[in-house]
């Protein structure tokens, strides 16, 4: 983890599914949106959970199950190059 989350950052990461899954208000959307935009550690988190959600899709669930996930997690981390 790096420094500690915005309360701004918090607010979007909390509803990161429920953006990527399009069950938010028109506004929230539009306000997320602009977050992911100005936020490169919130839109990196969107799309390695919008990654997730297209390879739970493809398999057939509707949530994924935490080991998928964290085995998900692990890869894309692993291939990220080190920022230091
Ligand atoms: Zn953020």
């Amino acid at each position: 983890m790096h420094a500690v989350p915005k309360p701004e950052c918090e607010e979007a990461l909390d509803r990161l599914f429920e953006y990527i899954d399009h069950e938010l208000p028109e506004d929230e959307i539009h306000l997320i949106g602009e977050h992911l935009k100005t936020c490169p550690p919130c839109e990196a988190e969107h799309k390695i959970n919008e990654k997730i959600k297209r390879l739970v899709n493809r398999t057939g669930h509707d949530v994924a199950p935490e080991e998928l996930r964290s085995r998900i997690l692990a890869t894309i981390r692993a291939t990220r190059p080190e920022t230091s």
